[in-house]
């Protein structure tokens, strides 16, 4: 199997200089590939990167579950979709912890990315102690399942990160996240039946090029989605010449 989807998410990172650094790089060290690729950047230089590098996907790294409003601070997945977004992550673990986010909000935020017409990552993972007492699929189930009330099948991404493995340079074992990976995509058949099975899966904690390769042959890892090693072309170029 070779992997035909790999997401940057840049996070709070970055700034107008390095994107042009990060573009003049990535003309030169970008791979030929059929993979999609897209870059998740913060929200005020989507149009810039856009402009920059128009040959990539464009994402956003959240969107509002409202579509217009009194809503100090949000932005819609209109807004995102109007400056040339097709793409948007909900649910991300830090936007779980740090902002409070239940599986209801990520649900509905998913369901407004999709009536914009953006394809949603919705992203689930436990933590390290939910693995370590052996509850890695009942949380992730649960946690999915909820997140996806009311999301439609086409558009969809889902992305496993084990909450373990962001950004702490432990990256999951194939054989971990294929089971995993293996086991959504049987909930996702639950849920929507054959075409549920055919939701793209992405992994993503501590990819690197060095593991893309070994990850990318898993059966039902179909890309990554990438923070830390997405920063640099050149170590988002090998994660992309792994796919
Ligand atoms: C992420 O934040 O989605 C992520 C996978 O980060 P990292 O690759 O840095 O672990």
């Amino acid at each position: 199997m070779s992997a035909s989807l790999v997401m940057g998410n840049w996070k709070l990172n970055g700034s107008l200089e390095s994107i042009d650094q990060f573009a003049e790089q990535w003309r030169t060290k970008a791979p030929s590939t059929s993979a999609e690729v897209v870059i998740c950047a913060p929200t005020p230089y989507l149009l810039h990167l856009h402009k920059q590098l128009p040959e990539l996907g464009l994402g956003a790294q959240d969107c509002s579950e409202h579509e217009t409003g009194a809503f100090t601070g949000e932005v819609s997945a209109q807004m995102l979709f109007e400056v040339g977004c097709r793409w948007v992550i909900v649910g991300h673990s830090e936007r779980r912890l740090y902002h409070g986010e239940t599986d209801s909000v990520v649900a509905a935020k998913a369901s407004a990315a999709q009536r914009a017409g953006l394809q949603v990552v919705v992203c689930c993972g436990e933590t390290l102690a939910q693995r370590e007492a052996g509850a890695q699929f009942a949380v992730v189930e649960a946690q999915l399942k909820a997140s996806l009330a009311s999301v439609a099948v086409s558009n969809l991404v889902v992305a496993y990160e084990p909450v373990w493995a962001i950004g702490t340079g432990v990256v999951a074992t194939p054989l971990q996240a294929e089971e995993m990976h293996l086991a959504i995509r049987e909930w996702l058949g639950e849920l929507y039946g054959t075409d549920g099975r055919s939701v793209p899966l992405l992994y993503g904690g501590s990819v690197k090029a060095e593991s893309a390769g070994e990850l990318f042959a898993c059966d039902n890892i179909d890309g990554a989605l990438v923070g830390g090693a997405s920063l640099e072309a050149e170590s988002l170029a090998g994660i992309v010449a792994a796919a």
